[in-house]
């Protein structure tokens, strides 16, 4: 039996998606004649409340695209400095739209509307970049997976409108934050400009994100899309499987939240764990006081995988094939550590 609580991106699509994936009806996409393809779009656009959707190969393309969409070259985005935009997209935000990125030290992965005002340059004054965008992340990756407090995201909407920017939603994860607050998705749509979504962390797809936004803002990234060169052909078989994910695979990352709740509470009771970040979702941070290679050395020996984060920290992050049996087996390792 392998663990591995690397990344929710490590899953296998089950046999229930594979025959969705086996049974899609499909067409070229780049014609807009996939018919699976569009009932993902309309699905998840309606979800959202939002005008439109397409379909991306990858979160990261999806963001960037929004990226270009709302900005020009020589522009700024603020961003917290945990972003994955700015830290885990090689570059892509100066790269494919010659933006720079103003970060903010956050909370968590997460920015307050305070934090936002002060960080805006003055339109006037033509010595800085010009600030058009605020970009947040819900749930903060490599801030644990933590959670949004919404009340926040409306007052940072309502310093954008203020300020006349725009404000896009790096969703990836959206999905564990709307089971773990209870949230509805139709609250994300009405503050966002635009929301990108995954399919292929908790919700366990092969691949895919979704773009959602409003149609005016929208119209021009199928274009920006193209030249990225996420075109795609018959991938109505990608996108069933996103579909199969919808459906089955969101109110059970409850499921994945409480099974990193309970290795936070057996990682508290250890002598050498120092401390333990909060656990809002499937993401569990820890540090030690031992030597960090040598920890994760020893696990990889009981067939147990996992990062290191840098700056000392740890991660385990649960998902759709990190089974009962495996959770239980994994806190008796730990409990005898
Ligand atoms: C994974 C992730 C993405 C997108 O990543 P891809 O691997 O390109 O799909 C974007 N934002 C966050 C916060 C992520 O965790």
């Amino acid at each position: 039996m392998i663990i591995d609580l690397r990344s929710d991106t490590v899953t296998r699509p089950t046999s229930g998606m594979l025959d969705a994936m086996m049974n899609a009806e499909v067409g070229d996409d780049v014609y807009k004649e996939d018919p699976t393809v569009n009932i993902l779009e309309e699905k998840v656009a309606a979800m959202f409340g939002m005008d439109t959707a397409l379909f991306f190969p990858s979160g990261t393309m999806a963001n960037q695209a929004a990226i270009k969409l709302h900005t020009q070259p020589g522009e700024q985005l603020i961003a917290d400095a945990y972003a994955h935009i700015y830290n885990y997209e090689g570059g892509g935000v100066s790269f494919n739209s010659g933006v720079s990125c103003k970060l903010i030290q956050g909370h968590r992965g997460m920015i307050t509307a305070d934090q936002v005002a002060v960080s805006i340059n003055p339109p006037d004054f033509y010595h800085s970049p010009l600030t058009s965008l605020v970009c947040v992340e819900n749930t903060a990756n490599k801030g644990g997976g933590a959670c949004y407090d919404f009340k926040e995201i409306k007052k940072i909407r309502n310093i954008c409108t203020q300020n006349d920017l725009r404000f896009h939603l790096d969703g990836a994860r959206l999905w564990n934050a709307l089971v773990a607050k209870g949230e509805n998705p139709k609250q994300y749509g009405e503050v966002f400009d635009t929301i990108s979504v995954c399919l292929s962390k908790g919700l366990g797809a092969p691949m895919g994100s979704l773009l959602l936004g409003k149609q005016s803002i929208m119209n021009k990234a199928i274009r920006v899309r193209k030249l990225l060169g996420g075109g795609m052909r018959q991938i109505g078989y990608m996108a069933a499987a996103g579909l199969y994910a919808i459906d089955h695979h969101i109110d059970r990352l409850a499921d994945d939240h409480k099974k990193a709740k309970e290795i936070g509470e057996a990682l508290e009771g250890l002598s050498f764990v120092k401390n333990v970040a909060p656990i809002d979702t499937n993401i569990v941070i820890f540090t030690i006081t031992g030597n960090e290679e040598d920890f994760i050395a020893k696990m990889a020996k009981k067939n147990i995988h996992f990062y290191g984060m840098g700056e000392g920290k740890l991660r385990f992050v649960t998902h759709l094939d990190y089974t009962a049996t495996m959770h239980e087996y994994f806190l008796t390792i730990l409990s005898s550590f």
